[in-house]
């Protein structure tokens, strides 16, 4: 039997984090043979949520649980880590800036970054974060854990990716499986480019499937860019159990393989494409042997390249925004 793996969870008790944990001790993110250790970070304040969490997922009997961490401790969540899915963040309140949040979430990520820095295992770590804004606190996680590899840290746009997915599979009746090379470029925010001009249907090109670039302008990308918003005004709350989903596809995909896939990945950027080197950026990736790689080659027309350019540039104002933290 396999020895288990160290899972660290901020947030844990979060809405996200309550979809999540049991995902993760019921097996679909590391497989159904992979004993898991559950790590969990919370606020003071949210301890109690979180001892009632952990009592639930003691009742699931889950097999695969071989352990619950509770702590507000960074370095207690964090002691030999070997994935970490950073959830926990701090919501914008009424009246905050934009900048105000980004400081705040920066304060948080840069202390986890130190605490990954020192407690995780190194050799393994696979970090995702999820708290948003997800990129820029990628950024700062990173830069704060100088003895870990950038690679190893990672921001969520696998969710953007699976609701461009399903909103292509609705408009042309095909299968969500049918769909290839796809994927979404830039922040992980209402800039975000979900880009079809690579995409193929059953191997054919897409354009054979929809060949409207007023839907593809006016209502494809601003319904995959607004979804989150469109869910909160539906739901009367933010996104949650697909958020977590896509985080389990995330890393699992990362650990297992994509099968010659294109994936959509928040990843440390070495310049591909234009891309700022350093800013985590959502690049159509392809993961295999444990890691992944950004897809190179593609041709990017005039409409893209606008499109690149507004995400890259707003990522490049939040890093000037917290760059005294870096
Ligand atoms: P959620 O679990 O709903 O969301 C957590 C984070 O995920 C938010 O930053 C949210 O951003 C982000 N997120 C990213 N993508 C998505 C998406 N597609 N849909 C929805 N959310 C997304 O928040 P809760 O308030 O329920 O829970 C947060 C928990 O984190 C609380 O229990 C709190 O105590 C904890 N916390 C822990 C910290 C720590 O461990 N140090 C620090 C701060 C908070 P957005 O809101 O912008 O959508």
């Amino acid at each position: 039997t396999k020895a288990p793996l160290r899972v660290a969870i901020t947030g844990a008790s979060g809405q996200i984090g309550y979809q999540l944990l049991f995902r993760i001790a019921s097996g679909e993110m590391l497989g159904k043979d992979q004993p898991i250790i559950l790590q969990c970070l919370e606020l003071p304040q949210a301890l109690n949520a979180l001892k009632g969490v952990s009592m639930e997922l003691d009742d699931c009997a889950f097999p695969l649980l071989k352990g619950i961490v509770q702590t507000d401790d960074p370095n207690r969540a964090f002691a030999g880590a070997d994935y970490a899915l950073l959830v926990g963040a701090k919501p914008r309140s009424k009246g905050m800036e934009r900048g105000q949040l980004l400081e705040a979430n920066a304060q948080i990520f840069s202390a986890q970054g130190k605490a990954l820095n020192n407690n995780a295992n190194r050799d393994t770590l696979r970090v995702l974060v999820v708290g948003n804004p997800a990129n820029t606190n990628a950024l700062i996680a990173a830069r704060n854990a100088p003895n870990i590899d950038p690679k190893r840290f990672t921001a969520m746009t696998r969710l953007d990716h699976n609701r461009g997915l399903a909103q292509l599979a609705d408009k042309t009746g095909c299968g969500v499986t049918d769909i290839q090379k796809f994927c979404i470029w830039g922040n992980h925010s209402a800039t975000q480019y979900p880009d079809i001009t690579h995409t193929t249907i059953k191997g054919s090109p897409i354009k054979n499937y929809v060949d409207d670039a007023v839907w593809v302008k006016d209502n494809f990308i601003p319904t995959v860019q607004q979804r989150g918003a469109a869910i909160i005004n539906a739901r009367g709350a933010s996104s949650a159990a697909s958020a977590a989903s896509a985080a389990i596809d995330h890393m699992r995909d990362w650990t297992f393989g994509t099968n010659g896939q294109w994936q959509s990945m928040g990843v440390y950027s070495d310049g591909s494409y234009g891309a700022d080197k350093g800013l985590y950026f959502s690049f159509p990736v392809i993961c295999k042997n444990g890691n992944y790689e950004i897809v190179q080659g593609l041709q990017l027309d005039a409409f893209s390249k606008d499109r690149f350019d507004v995400t890259r540039k707003e990522l490049l104002s939040e890093m000037d925004a917290i760059k005294h933290l870096l």
